[in-house]
């Protein structure tokens, strides 16, 4: 088989083998077919799209490139939930707790920020001590014994997509549907949880900028994931304005404890009800009405927040922080923007947000970037929200002064005040089951 034939075959616009598909991942994976190839792979089927037949393949063929996570033994208890990313979606460190409260086991793998979104293990690490790597051992013995272990994505896992994922970057070929199915089925599908809950984000913050993408996005991974023989749901939640009101890392910590220990509600709770919902109803095998009662019952009794105390603890954290958020450490330097006229706040444009606390310090402009886990923004007024002259819109958290300025400048550019009330976006477009 050559690589310059299946090329050939995709740019016609044929359909390629489930063999074919497999010889170039596990040569690409090998070193044996250059990245020039593997470019003009993804350009094709940028251009070409995939059938679901050749998404499938791929998904396959990634997702065994490397490493494979067997969970077998909890039988079919596990759970694993995954979002598009988005800014100041911290619903990983909300709805794990619930659900292992409830009995799920959640063995769960997560990334790094990059760009304007923010990444789970970066959150966890503002936690002193919280270790994000640990031996399959161990990790297998705390999702036993706390029902929740959660680290970063060990190195040879679906190693096919993390050099395919870094080549799309810098060629153009990201927003491909087929492309972004089979990267994130991949992964999942080698993490080895038999249900699978997707947080498909759309807006502004958002890969899939329409509910219409974001729909087909959505129904490709859960086919996929049905098909690999795992029960899917993804719910499409909004992602035009930030998640919630904090936005930085140990800021989003400090939010989730608030929503885990019942003093906070708002769209950020009502997403993690959701999707804890979603996982409850696939683990326990019961209906949606029950299973969003027992997530209820599960932050208003404490249960949920006593199970991030202990997995907090079981991984080497100082769970102190945790029982008095008061105890993270303060920024040397917050400011506080401020309305320049009355009306209402028409629109929060996320990425740009998300952008405005990497500039703070909360995220990574390169891989190589290190992260201030105290930066970040709190959001005041949110989208709707009525506002007078002079308001606090957000204040600005950082320990480098010389970004205030064009942090604020760039949060000043990303909303809108406008006379009239806007239309609010639904916050759930829609579940695929
Ligand atoms: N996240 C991934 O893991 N892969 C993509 O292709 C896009 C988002």
């Amino acid at each position: 088989m050559r690589m310059y034939d299946l090329l050939l075959k995709k740019r016609r616009g044929f359909e390629l083998t489930a063999e074919e598909i497999d010889f170039f991942i596990k040569s690409y994976t090998k070193g044996e077919i250059p990245d020039y190839q593997a470019s003009a792979f993804c350009m094709a089927v940028c251009y070409s799209g995939m059938t679901d037949a050749e998404t499938s393949a791929l998904t396959l063929s990634m997702a065994e490139s490397g490493d494979t996570v067997d969970l077998k033994r909890f039988g079919d208890l596990t759970v694993d939930k995954h979002s598009t990313g988005g800014v100041g979606d911290k619903t990983s460190l909300i709805v794990c707790p619930i659900v292992a409260s409830l009995g799920a086991k959640v063995a769960k793998m997560s990334g790094r920020g990059l760009g304007h979104t923010g990444g789970t293990v970066d959150k966890l690490e503002a936690i002193p001590g919280y270790k994000t790597s640990m031996s399959m051992d161990d990790f297998m013995n705390q999702v036993e014994t706390v029902g929740l272990a959660l680290i970063g994505q060990t190195g040879n896992l679906a190693p096919a997509d993390k050099k395919l994922y870094a080549l799309r970057d810098v060629t153009a070929t990201v927003d491909s549907i087929p492309l972004i199915t089979s990267s994130i089925m991949s992964k999942k599908i080698a993490a080895g949880s038999k249900n699978i809950v997707l947080d498909v984000k759309t807006g502004s913050g958002a890969f899939m900028k329409t509910i219409e993408d974001s729909r087909i996005l959505a129904e490709n991974m859960v086919n996929i994931g049905k098909k690999c023989g795992r029960n899917m749901t993804a719910v499409i939640s909004d992602m035009d304005s930030p998640l919630g009101t904090n936005i930085g890392n140990s800021l989003e910590v400090i939010e989730s404890v608030e929503i885990l220990k019942g003093e906070k509600k708002g769209d950020l709770y009502d997403v993690c009800v959701v999707l804890a919902t979603e996982m409850t109803a696939l683990v326990l095998n019961c209906d949606h009405e029950t299973a969003k009662k027992k997530v209820i019952d599960s932050i208003e009794s404490g249960n949920a927040f006593r199970k991030m105390v202990e997995w907090v603890k079981a991984q080497g954290g100082d769970a102190s922080f945790i029982e008095n958020t008061g105890k993270f450490p303060k920024t040397s330097y917050s400011y506080e923007v401020k309305a320049s006229k009355s009306g209402y706040l028409y629109s929060m444009n996320a990425e740009e947000i998300g952008k405005a606390a990497c500039l703070l310090g909360a995220g990574r402009v390169t891989k190589d970037d290190v992260i201030d886990p105290s930066a970040g923004i709190v959001l005041c007024k949110k989208k709707g929200d009525a506002v007078k002259t002079g308001d606090t819109l957000a204040i600005l958290y950082t320990n480098d002064e010389s970004s205030i300025e064009s942090a604020s400048c760039s949060f000043t550019g990303a909303i809108k005040i406008e006379d009239k009330m806007p239309e609010m976006r639904p916050l759930i477009a829609g579940i695929i089951r």
